[in-house]
């Protein structure tokens, strides 16, 4: 039997960001393609092989491939997608809490939706971090189980840090971050091709 060779497009939709000096949109873009994803590369079990994995900012409509992964920037909590298009509610902590730097809405009519709050990311590296972060949750199909995954071969690991809980704010990536990355993208799930 044949491996299914993968490639995995990160899309990263502008909806409502706004660029700083010190942090945009493109430079954290820059990171994922640079620190994260050439660590997701390779293997994944017996059936798949991930052949090219990149993030790429896009404007409008995207075309995605069938292991792709969307994940939305909004300015910042009230400007939550799920909330002010789609009669969602957030969680209170979700609300108040400024450390929680994003939000996967799994489940919701249309497909899961993954956004990044950009007013709470301090820095392009937390940027960077927040939009992997909800990328392995929107893939894996996990809410806050997916904090306490542990995650086995090949690396075995000092287990997860940017997907640990609040991880967006942790500076390094571990291998098991992509780890547990990698087999998500092997997922097939529903992605939304637009802002709702
Ligand atoms: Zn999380």
């Amino acid at each position: 039997m044949s491996r299914t060779l993968i490639q995995h497009t990160l899309w990263v939709i502008d909806a409502g960001a706004r660029d700083f000096r010190y942090k945009t949109i493109p430079d954290a873009v820059r990171i994922l393609n640079t620190v994260f994803f050439p660590n997701c590369l390779g293997d994944v079990g017996t059936n798949f092989t991930i052949d090219a994995a990149i993030a790429q900012q896009a404007t409008g409509t995207i075309t995605p491939g069938a292991f792709d992964a969307v994940v939305f920037l909004v300015r910042d909590v009230t400007q939550s997608l799920p909330v002010t298009k789609l009669s969602q509610t957030l969680t209170p902590t979700t609300v108040t809490n400024s450390k929680v730097l994003g939000n996967t809405w799994l489940g919701l009519a249309g497909g899961d939706l993954a956004e990044v709050f950009w007013d709470r990311v301090y820095s392009n590296q937390e940027a960077a971090n927040s939009i992997f972060h909800e990328a392995a949750h929107l893939k894996s199909g996990q809410g806050d189980a997916m904090h306490t995954a542990t995650v086995g071969a090949p690396h075995g690991g000092p287990g997860l840090k940017v997907l640990a809980a609040q991880g967006g704010g942790v500076i390094n990536p571990s291998g098991d971050d992509f780890d547990f990355y990698m087999k998500a993208i092997t997922s097939r799930i529903t992605l939304r091709t637009k802002i709702p």
